[in-house]
């Protein structure tokens, strides 16, 4: 069998290269450091965390992130067996002793008899690699992101995120928003509830502007400052400090509205949210990318009429990233429509942390062996916690305001009739994750080891 080539040893390279070579297919591992560093990484170890060593909450029965550990597990993933061994205490979260981790992520690689490992920068693939993962992260080298931004176009592929926060629909309190495109453009259902909007009056708008300029902010790092997304994609608080009226005339714009909860008021602003998936599950607040601390968004979010009880989805950010809009460009074998040799894996597919980033992983290691092998595999159901990140990333998200993604309930096909109906937010929950173990368990078995391992 021909190898799968994959470039890239962090979280999500080291799972695919797991996952293929547990299905009998070889693995050239391509990983650039320590011959080229990354402005983040700090050692030569395989999938280095490079940040804080926490995969988050650990909780299978009522955490989305929870559910995503517990389907690597049964996957028997190789990030989650170290992730497992090398724990650290955290309370309900799952941290992580990081340099044993890596360590042992990278021992076992290295030891798999079909895994090869080479210490080399690829500025791209050449064309004689009939099987290829591109799992490069956030910090892709400059050549080889060049190269993918040429074959995906202009648009195709970002170096920053602009995260507007995203929250959940059935948090949004309705007896004070409404939907409504501007000037009633469209008229199917899509079309009608494709924005959703959250009216202020003056002292509203006032008080709101004072909290986004008096919110803490974090700062950039050294290495991503002076950056061209500036103009692109300002801060909603940037926005803000240049002039008290500058929003309204902005995101914040009033005009082509008119709130049916109170037809004779004109609002004096108007927060504009957009539908972010098919499923309309999730809003997201255009224009509002920030650098705000996360626990300053919620309660200066939490002021917008509408929003009292906003449950975020994903807070907004502005980060250094290198990614793809996914929902455009990838098929549903995770590979690139514009040349389907080519895979990718990873943050750069647009999912967002460690933990996501290595299950998209997971998945490319399994499709792209599957392929080597012959036996494709069909889609995993979009029901389970990976089934769901797939299913966003490649067509559920709106290419046009596509960013980086956390996995959350509000990515799941919502639940039906009697399931839908439970009462609390950890009891919904809890029907997610029963309704998604079944499921993973099933799709799971289609890709057996070829040895035990
Ligand atoms: P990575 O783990 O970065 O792996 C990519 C690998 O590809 C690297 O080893 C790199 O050296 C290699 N590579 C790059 N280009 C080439 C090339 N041309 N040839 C060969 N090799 C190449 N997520 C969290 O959950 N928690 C956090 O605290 C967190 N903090 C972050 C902090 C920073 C500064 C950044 C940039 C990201 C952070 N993330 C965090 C987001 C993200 O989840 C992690 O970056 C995660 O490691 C992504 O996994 P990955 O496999 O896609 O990329």
């Amino acid at each position: 069998i021909e190898p799968v080539h994959i470039i890239g040893g962090g979280m999500a390279g080291s799972e695919a290269a797991w996952q293929a070579a547990r299905m009998g297919v070889p693995v050239i591992l391509h990983e650039m450091r320590p011959v080229r560093a990354t402005d983040a990484h700090r050692t030569d170890g395989l999938a280095e965390l490079v940040c804080s060593n926490s995969f988050r909450s650990d909780d299978d029965e009522t955490n989305a992130v929870g559910l995503l550990h517990w389907e690597m597990r049964e996957a028997d993933g190789l990030i989650m067996r170290m992730a497992d061994r090398h724990s650290v205490p955290a309370g309900g979260a799952l941290a992580v002793d990081r340099e044993p981790f890596s360590a042992a992520v990278t021992a076992a690689l290295e030891s798999h008899p079909l895994i090869e490992i080479r210490r080399e920068e690829i500025d791209w693939p050449p064309e004689s690699w009939r099987s290829v993962i591109i799992a490069t992260g956030p910090l892709t080298s400059a050549a080889l992101a060049e190269r993918l931004r040429a074959l995906t176009g202009e648009d195709g592929l970002a170096f920053f995120d602009a995260i507007a926060p995203i929250v959940h629909a059935d948090s949004i309190d309705m007896s004070k928003a409404w939907f409504q495109s501007r000037y009633d453009k469209g008229e199917t259902e899509a079309e009608r509830t494709a924005y959703l909007n959250c009216p202020m009056d003056r002292a509203q708008y006032e008080a709101f502007v004072d909290a986004l300029l008096a919110a803490e902010k974090t700062e950039f790092k050294d290495w991503e400052r002076d950056t061209p997304y500036f103009e692109g994609c300002l801060p909603i608080e940037v926005m803000a400090e240049r002039g008290r009226e500058t929003l309204r005339y902005g995101p914040l714009k009033p005009v082509g509205l008119t709130n049916p909860h109170q037809p004779d008021v004109k609002p004096y602003a108007v927060v504009q949210l957009r539908r972010d998936n098919a499923l309309g599950t999730l809003y997201n607040m255009v224009g509002f990318q920030t650098k705000m601390k996360h626990g300053a968004q919620v309660s200066v979010f939490r002021m917008i009429p509408g929003l009292e009880n906003a449950r975020f989805a994903r807070l907004g950010g502005i980060h250094r990233n290198t990614f793809i809009n996914a929902p455009r460009l990838l098929d549903a074998e995770l590979r690139l429509r514009a040349d389907p040799r080519l895979r990718l894996a990873g943050q750069i597919t647009g999912v967002e942390g460690y933990v996501e980033s290595a299950a998209m992983g997971l998945l490319a290691g399994r499709l792209a062996a599957a392929e080597r092998l012959g036996r494709p595999l069909p889609p995993p159901p979009r029901e389970t916690a990976i089934g769901a990140l797939h299913a966003h990333i490649t067509g559920g998200a709106e290419a046009e305001t596509f960013q980086p993604m956390n996995v959350n309930f509000g990515l799941f096909p919502p639940l039906d009739g009697a399931r839908g109906g439970r009462r609390g937010k950890r009891e919904r929950a809890r029907a997610y994750t029963e309704r998604a173990k079944p499921l993973w368990r099933e799709w799971a078995r289609l890709a057996p080891a070829a040895a035990p391992v």
